[in-house]
């Protein structure tokens, strides 16, 4: 009985040791990729600024960066080869500030006017869309345009709308400032005279007093007559967000960090959980709780984050913190009260104590010391540099502020807002401000964090390549430029804030925004070469193919068979 116990376990041991050295070679025999691209132009973005010819791809995540012929050799019977044909490749783009989530509930149901160049244009959209709609159904344009990109330099009228869709109610947003409506649309809210729109809110009249169409107003004029419009069902919605992120796609998205946004409650979020739930969300999306109730924020984010810690969620989807508004006593307010900045104070240290991010919509330098002051008190107790706070807009931020930020350890979000407002901004406070709003190189120079991004949709279009050629040529919409050259960043550096610049924001650096080995698989191939084409092209670039963690999201001629299907 010894012996045989003693030959057991000498067997056994050879059998480990067997099983051991097996472990050691199967890896390297599975190893082979799922998909490898060959024979590119891939701008990997690393440290070196290598420019690769292939990738492979692994699991959703990139195993080998290098020339054509070494990536062929991995690749096995099972791996997908796809000829790039010197085509250009970028890792995939990041909006760090997109209020995404709401307009994909819209998508579905919504006009855009994105590129649009002339009233025609537009309103051939209009009509397009009355066309399909059914009798009664809203037309609505949420914004995402200005007079500026028309070749008219003028808002459209009432008229041209009834001609566009004589027969139903139409709703046109213009930023949070004005709203133009068809008679349909004034019978449906029942707005007769100023006394029906909601605060502030004025009818327009022309010199003989009779109603143009547009009612004029402010940010919370705009909100609430937009809640007046009927919500889009739970479907409509569901729909709306798959259409929207694979637009986003089309774009070469493949992730956005989302502010919240007036007219979202925590129902809202209800149609994106169950794109991600049936595993059909093709971008990544980072979300923050923006106020909900005016007096009871701390009690509402404590309700909602008992059910959404930090962190929550995955790769795919993951709360990350609260703003753009935290409390909205201090939201787009120039001159806060004591009593609004300690109730700031106050959520802002709790969020601190429990290592949230936080972000905060601030748009002038000359008040952000409000702002700043409590972001220094909180970060006495509670060192805020690990926890990756930002503040978003501040085009028009000193040297000394950002300063104050880059001692904090507080981020820059910077949006493309003076591609359509760069033409009113030199009206109204001179060309010489323009020439450095926003300073993005000095905020780089700084050492400030800076994120890419747009501000999508209701004030901007979310096209990332018009965003980029902007941030590199600084002319506006109409053509007019703006930014001096010390403020206009390389094609190179603007990629990177566009990638591993929100990286940062989104707690995801070096996993993403760089197409080198380990980083997850998200990139595009672009129709046209980013480095070469001259700069007044590159708004006009899209994708031919975007990879999200590995799976092609979409997929357009020449690779148009490529896209996989996603979700249930
Ligand atoms: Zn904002």
């Amino acid at each position: 009985m010894r012996n045989r116990s003693a030959y057991l376990a000498i067997a056994s041991l050879f059998l480990a040791i067997t099983l051991a050295f097996a472990a050691l070679v199967l890896p390297v025999a599975a190893q082979s990729p799922d998909t490898a691209l060959v024979n590119g132009k891939i701008i990997t973005l690393d440290e070196r600024s290598t420019i690769a010819e292939a990738l492979a791809v692994r699991d959703g995540a990139i195993i080998a960066v290098g020339r054509s012929a070494d990536i062929r050799g991995l690749a096995g019977p099972a791996t997908r080869i796809i000829d790039l044909g010197g085509r250009t490749v970028i890792p995939g783009l990041i909006d760090s500030h997109m209020h995404a989530i709401r307009a994909a509930l819209f998508y579905a149901t919504e006009v855009n006017w994105i590129g649009a160049r002339s009233i025609p244009e537009a309103m051939e959209r209009i009509a397009a869309a009355a066309r399909a709609a059914r009798p009664g159904q809203w037309i609505i344009v949420a914004g995402g345009w200005t007079e500026q990109q028309f070749a008219e330099r003028r808002r459209p009228t009432q008229t041209e709308l009834m001609a566009a869709a004589p027969d139903h109610p139409v709703y046109i947003q213009l930023f949070y400032s004005a709203a133009l409506m068809s008679p349909a649309g004034f019978k449906a809210l029942n707005i007769a005279s100023d006394a029906d729109v909601p605060p502030r809110g004025k009818v327009e009249r022309d010199a003989g007093g009779n109603p143009t169409g547009w009612i004029n107003g402010d940010n919370p004029t705009i909100t609430a007559l937009f809640d007046r419009l009927p919500l889009p069902s739970f479907d409509e919605s569901v729909a709306g967000t798959r259409q929207f992120f694979r637009e986003l796609n089309r774009l070469g998205l493949t992730g956005i960090s989302d502010p919240g946004g007036f007219n979202l409650t925590a129902a809202s979020y209800l149609p994106l959980f169950r794109v991600w739930q049936d595993r059909a969300l093709t971008v990544r999306v980072i979300f923050s709780l923006f106020a909900q109730r005016p007096g009871k924020e701390m009690e509402d984010y404590q309700n909602l984050t008992q059910m959404l810690p930090m962190g929550f969620g995955d790769d795919m989807l993951r709360f990350n913190g609260i703003g753009e508004n935290v409390t909205w006593g201090m939201y787009n307010n120039d001159s806060p009260t004591e009593a609004q900045k300690q109730q700031y104070y106050e959520v802002a240290k709790w969020a601190a104590s429990r290592g949230m991010t936080l972000t905060q919509h601030w748009s002038n330098d000359a008040s952000v010391h409000h702002l700043l002051d409590v972001f220094e008190r909180v970060n006495r107790d509670t060192p805020i540099a690990g926890l990756r706070w930002s503040i978003a807009h501040l085009n028009d931020g000193s040297v000394a502020n950002f300063e104050r930020l880059r001692a904090l350890g507080v981020g820059w979000l910077m949006q493309d807002a003076m591609y359509f407002g760069g033409d009113a901004l030199i009206r109204t406070r001179g060309a010489e401000i323009a020439r450095r709003t926003p300073p993005i190189k000095t905020a780089m120079n700084i050492g400030v964090h800076v994120g890419g991004g747009t501000d999508a949709h209701r004030v901007m279009s979310y096209n990332p390549f018009v965003s980029l050629q902007w941030m590199i040529d600084g002319r506006t919409v109409a053509g007019t430029p703006t930014r001096d050259a010390d403020e206009l960043p390389s094609r190179e550096e603007a990629l990177r804030l566009y990638t591993q610049g929100s990286t940062w924001f989104t707690r995801d650096d070096g996993r993403r925004g760089a197409l080198t080995t380990g980083q997850l698989a998200d990139l595009a191939v672009l129709t046209k070469d980013f480095a070469s084409i001259p700069t007044d092209e590159i708004g006009s670039i899209e994708s031919l193919l975007t990879m999200v963690g590995g799976r092609i999201v979409y997929a357009a001629a020449p690779f148009a068979a490529l896209e996989e299907k996603t979700g249930k």
